[in-house]
């Protein structure tokens, strides 16, 4: 099996260097287990805080470690009750061609008829539910609230969205990093308006998209346009804390927003959350997503790299705006 290992931390951006690509001799197949041939992996921005030392929310990765993380694929080969020859599977087992270990270890998923494998790692996985319990559990949105989406165009943002609109926002504006983002962005991504964040700062653009205030952020930014959000929010409005990819790869953390003071002044509800301590709302986003997705409601975009051995530069020309909705790693149709 063809596998990439953390080969060294990175400081600041990370870099091929960073990397090795490893061939690995499975053994045959013991009793339980079964062998899964990737068909799509996942390049996501956590990673990137996974590569360093620092303790996070998901433990650092080991130098010499292969690099894991949301993987579609099939089984090939099983000696196992629970998951026959054939079956599609959902795993954590990441950058390899080839995954081998217990059943257990993997999760059976329907197939869709016409619709990719590579969904389950995006818009119908733990990308969509990101945006679903984030706008539903966490900024508690409620109906005819404006609504402000940094990171819109990726695909955490192209979820929300759309999410917000289902969901009976007055007004959606999402921001994002070049013309053809921002004009996805309200073409197909149903956004009422759409910032390019290149063009001038967002603290300026901010307040003229939405004269009334807004009553929701969604924050996958962080930085500029976390202090953005702070000067328009109205009185009670919320935050979701999702991520703040315009820091991960800082060599020195940056200033936090001038703004504080707005929390108290407008009774702000912030709140930072993680996926993972959502799950519960897993089988209600399931049923909700596939359903928007057959009745064409909700609209998506993958950016397809070819090949493992592309894997590092998907990775990180992921995180400087490569991708269009959700950036996978094609390892086999
Ligand atoms: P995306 O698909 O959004 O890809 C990352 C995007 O970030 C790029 O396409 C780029 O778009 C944008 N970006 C990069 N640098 C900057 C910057 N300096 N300022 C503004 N935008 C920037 O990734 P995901 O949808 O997978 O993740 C989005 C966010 O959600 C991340 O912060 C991630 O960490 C977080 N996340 C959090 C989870 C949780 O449980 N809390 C779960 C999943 C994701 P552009 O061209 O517009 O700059």
């Amino acid at each position: 099996s063809k596998q990439i290992q953390l080969a060294s931390r990175p400081k600041g951006w990370p870099s091929e260097e960073n990397f090795e690509t490893v061939s690995v001799d499975l053994p045959d197949l013991s009793e339980g287990e079964v062998r899964v041939q990737n068909l799509y992996i996942s390049v996501d921005p956590y990673m990137r805080g996974r590569m360093s030392a620092a303790k996070s929310y998901v433990a650092p990765f080991e130098v010499g470690e292969t690099m894991t993380g949301g993987a579609v694929g099939k089984v090939v080969e099983s000696r196992s009750d629970d998951l026959s020859e054939g079956a599609l599977v959902l795993h954590q087992f990441g950058w390899r061609d080839v995954a081998q270990a217990p059943a257990g270890q993997f999760n059976e998923v329907p197939e869709i008829p016409g619709v990719a494998p590579s969904l389950y790692l995006g818009m119908l996985g733990l990308t969509g539910l990101t945006a679903y319990v984030g706008l539903t559990r966490v900024a508690k949105m409620q109906e005819d609230d404006v609504v402000f989406v940094s990171g819109a165009a990726g695909a955490v943002g192209s979820a929300v969205g759309q999410i917000a609109q289902l969901l009976g926002a007055s007004k959606v504006i999402g921001s994002a990093g070049s013309k053809e983002k921002t004009d996805v962005l309200v073409q197909k991504y149903g956004y009422d308006v759409a910032l390019n964040y290149k063009d001038a700062p967002i603290r300026e653009q901010l307040p003229k998209a939405a004269p009334n205030g807004i009553d929701v952020y969604f924050d996958n930014v962080g930085g500029d346009h976390l202090e953005a959000a702070l000067d328009v929010l109205n009185r009670y409005g919320r935050a979701a804390l999702c991520g703040a990819i315009s820091q991960y790869n800082n060599t020195e953390p940056d200033p936090g927003p001038d703004n504080m003071a707005n929390f108290v002044k407008q009774s702000l509800g912030f709140k930072g959350f993680i996926v993972s301590d959502y799950m519960e709302y897993a089988g209600e986003f399931q049923e909700r997503m596939s359903a928007w997705i057959r009745e064409g409601k909700i609209r998506y975009d993958e950016t397809v790299v070819d090949g493992l051995d592309n894997a590092t530069d998907a990775f990180i020309s992921m995180m400087q705006g490569a991708n269009t909705g959700k950036m996978v790693v094609r390892i086999q149709d």
